[in-house]
């Protein structure tokens, strides 16, 4: 279902979008779909020297009730913002000098990010107000950048709750997949639990050269032998067999 609010679609700089489902916990699909309509370009400039690197916007216009909380979630994407940007570096890639995170009545998910722009849900976070996590996730879209060519939408989530749990979350939130039931495509923390995994198993830089092949439009299933040895069905099964030895 297309639950877009019109004022974002309208603001649309990019086709690309990604949203949380409602249950983060979950590995729902995503509620929210691409809007149709063409990029209104608006390409971020790289900051000239001396300036500030990065603006972070934050309008809770929409719920005035939310200032002080507002001004908590500009401070954690200040902080943030510029991390999750040398998390994944990429030659020739700068991400988005400006982001603007505007809370909404009518947006019913949790939080969705679409080109340098965020829009969180009033309700989710009124009664969920230590969900910062889920700000970070969103945080990571905007860094990551995808815009042309195609890749898993599970890989994008992973690597958006890859860096939200193993790098923000504190260590004892970080997920703890079911070795029955968990698959590597499972999206969201479970991928990103697997990230991890064939990160510290076979490839420091993984992540890294992994965004980057999806940024640069090259993302291919090859990409997994050529990085790691295996293909992903392998690493899947062996990622799998090591969540039921722990
Ligand atoms: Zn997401």
């Amino acid at each position: 279902m297309n639950r877009l609010p019109a004022l974002i679609v309208a603001l649309a700089v990019s086709p690309t979008l990604f949203a949380q489902p409602a249950a983060p916990a979950s590995d729902a699909k995503p509620d929210a779909k691409p809007p149709a309509v063409a990029p209104a370009g608006g390409e971020p400039a790289k900051p000239a020297a001396g300036a500030t690197a990065y603006e972070i916007k934050v309008d809770t216009s929409d719920a005035p009730e939310l200032k002080a909380y507002g001004e908590k979630i500009q401070k954690l994407s200040e902080e943030w913002y510029p991390k999750l940007i040398a998390m994944l570096p990429s030659e020739n890639y700068a991400a988005p000098q400006r982001v603007v995170i505007t809370f909404r009545n009518d947006y019913k998910g949790v939080a969705m990010a679409q080109g340098n722009r965020i829009t969180c849900a009033v309700k989710w976070f009124k009664e969920r107000p230590e969900d910062l996590g889920a700000v970070v996730h969103e945080l990571a879209h905007v860094v990551q950048g995808y815009r042309r060519g195609k890749r898993p939408g599970w890989l994008v989530e992973g690597i958006a709750d890859y860096l939200r749990f193993f790098h923000y979350e504190p260590a004892n939130a970080r997920p703890r997949p079911n070795p029955e039931r968990a698959k590597h495509t499972d999206s969201y923390r479970t991928t990103g639990h697997f990230l991890n995994w064939v990160q510290e198993t076979y490839d420091k830089q993984f992540v890294v050269k992994m965004n980057a092949a999806c940024r640069e439009a090259r993302y291919s299933d090859d990409l997994w032998k050529e990085y790691t040895g295996k293909t992903l069905d392998e690493l899947g099964a062996e990622w799998k067999a090591s969540l039921a030895k722990k």
